[in-house]
């Protein structure tokens, strides 16, 4: 069972990890993009703690902070993508205060599409999406074949890692990496970064 807390505690693990490692988010940033992921998703992972610091009652009120405070505070693109992977994830989980592995996994897939729908990225084109898609779908496997969330979880953190490792070779066709056409292959995307941050604190926070 995931309850309130280990969801606090994933994203307050998420916050460490990108402000851990800001300088080599915004690094790759630098290669392919305008240089500022890196403090874009620190400064945006911090407002959202101090929101949370008011502990929200059910999934729905978690998820309504968590991304309209990231839809404000990132100021990139990443932003409202993740603002409103959020949102959906706790629309989908509803008013309640903990969810069963499969409604938890139901509840990040209805995120997914709607980061999907906003970004509009398909699998390929060097984003988040090429590791939070082979994460979603590592998870669901896993719990399929009948695995505790914990190796679950673990599975989604290396499918997603192995997603970001992958988006090296890959020629952008969203967001400002793809202003660079060819030029961008040979980096890792910086927002398929951050995501196997976010499925690492995952899988820390559940094992
Ligand atoms: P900005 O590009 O506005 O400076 P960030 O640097 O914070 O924003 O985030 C860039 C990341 O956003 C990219 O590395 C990529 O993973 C992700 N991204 C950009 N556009 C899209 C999109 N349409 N769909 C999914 N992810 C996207
Ligand atoms: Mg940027
Ligand atoms: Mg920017």
């Amino acid at each position: 069972t995931i309850t309130i807390d280990h969801l606090v505690s994933w994203l307050e693990a998420f916050r460490g990890k990108v402000a851990d490692q800001a300088s080599y988010l915004t690094e790759l940033d630098s290669a392919i993009g305008d240089a500022d992921h890196g403090t874009n998703m620190a400064r945006g992972m911090t407002a959202v703690m101090g929101k949370l610091s008011d502990k929200p009652e059910a999934v729905d009120a978690y998820g309504k902070t968590v991304g309209m405070t990231l839809v404000s505070s990132v100021g990139g693109t990443s932003g409202p993508l993740y603002g409103t992977f959020f949102l959906r994830l706790g629309a989908a989980a509803g008013a309640v205060a903990e969810l069963e592995a499969g409604e938890f996994a139901a509840a990040l897939r209805a995120g997914f599409e709607g980061l999907l729908a906003r970004g509009k990225a398909e699998p390929g084109d060097k984003t988040m999406v090429d590791a939070m898609g082979p994460a979603l779908d590592a998870l669901d496997a896993a719990l399929a074949d009948g695995a505790d969330l914990a190796h679950a979880a673990a599975s989604a953190r290396d499918a997603a890692a192995a997603g970001r490792d992958a988006t090296e070779p890959l020629v952008a066709r969203k967001g400002r990496a793809s202003y660079l056409g060819e030029r961008s292959a040979g980096h890792i995307d910086p927002g398929a970064a951050s995501t196997a941050m976010l499925f690492e604190a995952l899988a820390e926070v559940l094992e």
